[in-house]
């Protein structure tokens, strides 16, 4: 009766593998990097799942961007735009008044400052996401690289989605900001909002801030993550899932056919029903061969997949 714990032992694997297609998935990005190193160095310490968004005129741009990469952390571009308010600028600010010239010089720019990029937010440019035509000739020029955009959704009436839609850019929209209020319990209940967000819609993106108590909400807050919560760098929301339409303006649109380099494509696909019961079939006709003595025990795969 040997065969009695590789039975079990298979369908408790099985149960694991499947809870992982299944868990919500929860994106969390940090913004304005490259300013304060020693918070920054604490969030890169936290987790490689952790989206860092480093802003191209800060003095550690290139420094932190390339840190953040060694450690596994995916980076993205933290394109200053407009904001209808009058706050105090960075440095080579997107207007909606700029021409196309113009935005390519900032942009191609950032991109040389931000090393490793593969994706970029805004930051402020609750003017300049608001307006379709410099949002049009920001995404003209984007489309020359392989990114995609998380929209951080610093106005209602954004034109991201239309803009990026023309330019085939995969476009993912921020769901909940974590420190408004720089308070430990106001930023935890924030984190528990994006983790019942994830619940309900499948999938869910927080932006948080190098401060410090974002630094320690963080870390425990994922050190208790719960089991069906997967913590996901935002790329693989960007590019592999639909996000909800109730969050943002309906689309129904197929996902973007934006060419990748082939180390930057999806490592995750949508999980449909299908899928998981054509897993299971699998799976149960291998413990069934086992049992039968049939075949061997399926090994696991010599070399790991391409990250
Ligand atoms: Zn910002």
């Amino acid at each position: 009766m040997k065969f009695i714990p590789n039975l079990l032992i298979i369908l408790l694997l099985s149960l694991f593998g499947s809870a992982s297609a299944l868990a919500a998935k929860l994106a969390i990005v940090i913004d304005d990097f490259g300013y304060r190193q020693h918070n920054e160095e604490q969030i890169i310490a936290l987790s490689p799942n952790i989206t860092i968004a480093v802003l191209p005129h800060s003095p550690n741009a290139t420094k932190i961007a390339t840190l953040a990469h060694s450690r596994g952390n995916d980076v993205i571009i933290h394109l200053p735009m407009a904001p209808l308010g009058k706050q105090p600028l960075e440095v080579n600010t997107l207007f909606p008044s700029m021409d196309e010239q113009q935005i390519s010089k900032i942009i191609t720019g950032a991109v040389s400052r931000v090393p490793y990029a593969v994706g970029v937010n805004n930051h402020m440019g609750s003017l300049m996401t608001g307006d379709a035509i410099g949002m049009q000739r920001v995404m003209k020029i984007l489309a020359n690289y392989p990114f995609f955009f998380l929209d951080s959704k610093t106005i209602g009436r954004t034109q991201v989605k239309q803009a990026a839609k023309i330019y085939n850019i995969p476009v993912i929209t921020r769901d909940i900001f974590l420190d408004d209020q720089q308070i430990d319990s106001a930023i935890a209940r924030q984190f528990d909002l994006a983790v019942n967000l994830a619940r309900k819609n499948g999938m869910a993106i927080a932006i948080g801030h190098p401060h410090p108590q974002t630094v320690n909400v963080l870390k425990s807050k994922l050190a208790t993550l719960p089991a069906d919560i997967q913590l996901v760098k935002a790329r693989h929301l960007a590019f592999s899932a639909t996000q909800p339409s109730s969050i943002d303006h309906p689309s129904s649109a197929p996902l973007p056919n934006h060419p990748l380099p082939v180390h930057q494509q999806p490592v995750e696909s949508k999980v449909t029903l299908e899928i998981i019961f054509e897993k299971y079939r699998q799976r149960w006709q291998q413990v069934i061969a086992i049992y039968q003595g049939e075949v061997q025990k399926p090994e696991a795969p010599k070399s790991k997949a391409h990250k």
